[in-house]
């Protein structure tokens, strides 16, 4: 109907921010799940569990930043869910997944171009993840490039080696895949609420520096000048309002996932987007941390 009465824009305008926080509850729901599972050590079941998000959400994602009218009309006026079904394009449209998944990681830190990133995660011959994947879906597979071997079952039988190289693999690639995805979830609602340059620095340079850590990438002139832009930014509790001793936000920043207010105690995550507006502020903040 808002196509019909030439409203498709101010359909998307609406639309657009639903999609994205929907499309990231999703995630987040199976991701949460595979991360737990994963730190208790149920590795097929946080492969099995992370597929949907890593493979299907992620990929929408990329599609709402890198083009999203396209997507938004697709999923408004579209006779058939195969017009943006991503197993459709896996079959003929390769280079649509690529596109969209290089133009979405455009300015994002990745260890991987758009055609790497497809092959990882959607090609059956090149990528250990698609086997991963098939294996803890089925228990018995005949896909050619991941057969089932006679005799066997799909980690039915899998020894101690095997689940502590799946184990050290499930973190060497979904680390940088959740990273790239937090960025494109990001990027897109900056877009969406039109935060200004410095608060998309800001947060960018927290974001960079937890990465950097995690990775294990010692850059000294890169954490310096992170350093430097943290220490001349005025921070203040959202709780009592007190300013910040940039010294020990900054200690609290590089080393933990939380951080006190020295006046009120009041508890953040490092994580929280930054922002100082009351508006936004109020959709951030609208939840508690649970220690
Ligand atoms: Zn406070």
């Amino acid at each position: 109907m808002a196509r019909k009465n030439n409203y498709s824009s101010e359909a998307n305008y609406i639309l657009k921010p639903h999609l994205l926080f929907s499309l990231l509850s999703d995630f987040n729901m199976y991701m949460g799940d595979s991360l737990r599972s994963i730190e208790e050590g149920r590795v097929s079941v946080a492969f099995a569990t992370s597929r949907k998000p890593i493979h299907d959400t992620f990929f929408y994602l990329c599609w709402l930043l890198s083009s999203g009218d396209d997507l938004l009309n697709k999923i408004q006026y579209s006779n058939k869910a195969k017009d943006y079904d991503i197993s459709e394009f896996k079959r003929g449209k390769s280079d649509f997944i690529i596109t969209t998944l290089s133009n979405a990681i455009d300015e994002v830190i990745c260890p991987w171009n758009g055609k790497e990133l497809y092959e990882l995660l959607y090609t059956k011959d090149k990528s250990d993840l698609a086997s991963v994947w098939n294996k803890s879906l089925h228990i018995i597979t005949n896909d050619k490039n991941h057969t089932t071997n006679p005799k066997n079952l799909n980690f039915v039988f899998a020894n101690n080696d095997i689940w502590n190289n799946l184990w050290g693999y499930y973190y060497s690639v979904f680390l940088h895949i959740y990273h790239i995805a937090m960025r494109v979830a990001i990027k897109i609602f900056q877009d969406i609420f039109k935060i200004s340059e410095n608060y998309r620095v800001i947060n960018q340079v927290i974001l960079d520096i937890k990465y950097l850590e995690i990775i294990g990438i010692e850059d000294d002139d890169i954490k310096s000048a992170y350093k430097y832009i943290l220490e001349h930014t005025e921070f203040y509790c959202d709780k009592c309002a007190s300013i910040y001793n940039n010294q020990f936000l900054l200690e609290e920043i590089l080393t933990k996932n939380l951080f006190a207010c020295q006046h009120c105690g009041h508890m953040e995550r490092v994580g929280n987007y930054i922002i100082d507006d009351p508006e936004i502020e109020k959709i951030i903040n609208n939840r508690r941390i649970i220690i």
